[in-house]
Order: C-alpha cells, then structure tokens, then sequence
C-alpha cells in the first residue's frame, strides 16, 4: 500500500472566498461555549472553513458574515480581534 492522495478527502467550502477544497487545505475555525472563536480541528461545535495559504480569505469571511452564516449565531466585533490573533500567530508557524 503506497500513500496516494485521498481522493475521498471531504470537500470544505471557505467563508471567505467560498471556494471548495479539501480539508487538508482549509483550517478550521470553531466557536467556544463562550463565543470566543478558536484554530482547532477537534473542537466541538459548527466549524467555520478558511483557506489555510488565503491571506485575504479572513477579511471577506469578515465582511461577508462568513463566520457568523458557519456558526449561526453572532460573533462580537471582539470574538475577531482573537481570531485575527489566533490567524496571524497560524501563519507565523507555518512561514518557521
Ligand atoms: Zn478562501
């Protein structure tokens, strides 16, 4: 068994620029009990999908409601301030 791409990988749709991918190329954004967005895979409750090399995906998923149609409910002007945090410290482990 030689490892080929999965082509059976699920599809994700963006928030932000709304084009389907494969999972492996999103990331995935989840809201806490609390309302406070987090980067993780495994958290519990809806997902939000954003292009993981999308630099501008997160503003238009912004913009747009994005997160807010993903996650049906409202998120507070300061539920983005963390996770334009929670972005930036992403793309700053992923540029290491
Ligand atoms: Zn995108």
């Amino acid at each position: 068994m030689s490892p080929t791409v999965d082509t059976t990988e699920p599809l994700r749709t963006c928030v932000g620029c709304r084009t389907k991918r494969p999972q492996s190329a999103l990331v995935r954004y989840a809201l806490t009990a609390d309302g406070t967005p987090v980067v993780s895979r495994t958290a519990a409750g809806r997902g939000a999908w954003l292009c993981a090399d999308g630099a501008t995906c997160l503003q238009q998923a912004i913009k747009r409601r994005g997160f807010e149609r993903a996650w049906k409910r409202p998120v507070a002007a300061t539920g983005f301030e963390s996770l334009r945090v929670a972005d930036e410290a992403m793309m700053a482990n992923m540029s290491k």
